[in-house]
C-alpha cells in the first residue's frame, strides 16, 4: 500500500488499447518500467480508481477524465511449479468497452 508521506508523480502507462495518466509511486514506476522509458500498465498491478486522472481509448481515439473501467477476478490458478495466477483483470474504456490494458499478477 501507499504510504501516506509518500511522492506521487504523475506517469503515462501505456497499455494495447490506450493510455492511462495515473499517479504512481517510484517503487511502482521502477516495478513497471523495466529499465525502458515507457511504463506499461500490464506492469504495474492493480492501481486503485484515485490514481488515475485520465484515459486515452484508441477505439474512441478520446481521452476521457477519471479511470478507466476495472474489472479483475482472482482465479487462484495453479500453472505448475509452484506458480499461481492470483489475480487477472483488465481496464476498459467506461464509453465502448475496448480493452485499454490486461494485466497477470502471480505468486512470485
Ligand atoms: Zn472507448
Amino acid at each position: 500500500m501507499v504510504q501516506q508521506n509518500e511522492d506521487l508523480e504523475e506517469k503515462k502507462l501505456l497499455g494495447s488499447g490506450g493510455y492511462v495518466l495515473a499517479k504512481l509511486t517510484e517503487q511502482e514506476e521502477l516495478r513497471a518500467s523495466l529499465g525502458i522509458p515507457q511504463i506499461f500498465l500490464a506492469n504495474v498491478d492493480r492501481l486503485n480508481e484515485d490514481r488515475f486522472l485520465r484515459y486515452f481509448c484508441k477505439k474512441c481515439g478520446k481521452e476521457y477524465l477519471g479511470s478507466p473501467l476495472i474489472r479483475f477476478e482472482n482465479p487462484n490458478e495453479k500453472l505448475g511449479e509452484g506458480v499461481i495466477l492470483i489475480e487477472k483483470g483488465e481496464y476498459k474504456c467506461r464509453i465502448c468497452d475496448n480493452i485499454i490494458a490486461l494485466y497477470r499478477k502471480f505468486n512470485r
